[in-house]
């Protein structure tokens, strides 16, 4: 009976003292997209679990330890998305997106779900921002989508960051590569996890990013891929280093990032935060110029990112970044008998009509319990009515924060408490500049 009054392990609640964060960052996240041209989609919350093998790849982690796969009551096996790109490229291949006027620029929020060790920065259920550029070849995309993720986290406040990229080639690259990581890792078969040994025939470069202590000491000297691009991977390389030094983005080379997801090809990049613990990756993403086309659409050279906003949280939290709540009521209306809570419900219909965020008492309680609430929920201004203020049709207004007051009209209560916060608002800018 205890797990009634628990969440499951590795799942955060969003409570309302902190929503108005969430819907800030989130909000910010998606104006920011819309100046690159890109527009949201939403796609479901589980796929079919082949979406997932097909393109994440059946020898990552994500597949073979962390997805929540079940059979539905129909007998589809089913799984909740560990990532959101799979479920995107689906949708964008099975509606047609691909086969109009490319590049199609889509971003996306949401939950992702993972089996994993639950920890700081470490969830079960998180949420992800991300986007995906689909139909774009050309290097100046990768420097687009990288500048968009860098802005995003600007905006933030999050300036404490470090971009990493490095380039994992083509099918044709890996022929080679792989080659020379069988030849290094085989020679350490022995000392490799089991997930490991499978892994050394199967797909050698996902050893590369395996968590376990062992193989990722052995890992840390293995052949790095950037040795190995073609000529067309490199001068490509070459073109995205150029067009990010354009953007005036600063950017460090490190070879060994391979990303834990199967589909990327060429340029791969993570922002590093100086602002959280060991999980310290705030954002993740890459080029899959071959996903499109594996999942059954065309061919068409794609790229995208995806960003923890849970790690964007922690970072944002530990650096004392202040985000605006634009929830705190801009009045409370107190009321001393029936008459005066008729009169303040009849008000506070006028003010919300009017696009005013008005309360009123709706628990029947005495005066200082009305007035200790209002100054609990922070509302900007109050007013108390009761049969004097009824009769008069005028009350005070009450700056909640500075203490000061002001009679006004009650047939007039919008235009007057509109005009208090309109001045409380330029106030604010004004001490801001
Ligand atoms: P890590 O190496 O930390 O496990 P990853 O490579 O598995 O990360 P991606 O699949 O690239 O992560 O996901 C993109 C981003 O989503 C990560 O950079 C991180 O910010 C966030 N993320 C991934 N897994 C989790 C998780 N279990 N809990 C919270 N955030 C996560
Ligand atoms: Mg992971």
């Amino acid at each position: 009976m205890a797990e009634i009054n628990r969440a499951v392990k590795g799942t955060n609640d969003i409570l309302p003292s902190d929503s108005h964060k969430w819907q800030f960052v989130e909000g910010k996240m998606l104006e920011t997209a819309e100046l690159y041209g890109f527009k949201e989609i939403r796609v479901p919350v589980f796929e079919h679990t082949e979406v997932f093998l097909r393109s994440v790849g059946d020898t990552t982690d994500v597949v073979q330890k962390e997805m929540y796969t079940f059979d539905d009551k129909g007998g589809r096996s089913i799984t909740l998305r560990p990532e959101l790109t799979a479920g995107v490229i689906r949708s964008s291949i099975e509606n047609g997106l691909v086969n109009g006027a490319l590049p199609v620029k889509v971003c996306y929020i949401g939950g992702c779900y993972r089996y994993e060790k639950p920890q700081a920065g470490r969830l079960r259920e998180f949420h992800q921002f991300g986007v995906e550029c689909m139909g774009a070849a050309a290097p100046s995309a990768d420097a687009e989508v990288i500048s968009l993720a860098r802005q995003i986290l600007c905006n933030l406040g999050i300036d404490d960051i470090s971009l990493e990229i490095n380039s994992i080639g083509c099918p044709e690259c890996r022929k080679k590569y792989h080659a020379a990581l069988k030849e290094y890792f085989t020679a350490k078969t022995d000392e490799l996890c089991d997930t490991c040994k499978d892994r050394l025939e199967r797909n050698p470069m996902r050893i590369l990013d395996c968590k376990s202590p062992i193989c990722s000491g052995i890992a840390a000297d293995a052949p790095v891929v950037i040795d190995y691009l073609c000529d067309d991977c490199a001068e490509h390389f070459e073109g995205v280093k150029s067009h990010l030094s354009a953007a005036g983005i600063e950017y460090k080379i490190n070879p060994h990032i391979v990303r834990g997801l199967d589909y990327y090809t060429r340029t791969v990049f993570e922002f590093v935060s100086g602002d959280i613990g060991a999980q310290s990756t705030v954002c993740g993403g890459g080029r899959y110029d071959g996903l499109i086309s594996q999942m059954g659409g065309p061919s068409v050279p794609s790229l995208g990112f995806a960003m923890g906003i849970e790690r964007l949280m922690l970072a944002i939290n530990n650096k004392g970044v202040e985000l605006p709540d634009a929830h705190t009521p801009d009045i409370y209306i107190a009321a001393m008998g029936e008459n005066a809570a008729l009169k303040a419900t009849e008000l506070c219909a006028v003010l919300r009509n009017d696009g005013l965020k008005a309360q009123t008492d709706i628990c029947a309680r005495g005066l200082k319990a009305q007035m200790k609430y209002a100054n609990k929920i922070g509302a900007k201004f109050s007013m108390v009515l009761g049969d004097d203020e009824i009769s008069s049709g005028k009350a005070k207004l009450k700056d909640m924060e500075k203490g000061n007051e002001r009679e006004i009209a009650l047939d007039e209560i919008s235009e007057e408490l509109g005009e208090e916060i309109r001045a409380k608002i330029f106030e604010q800018i004004a001490e801001t500049l």
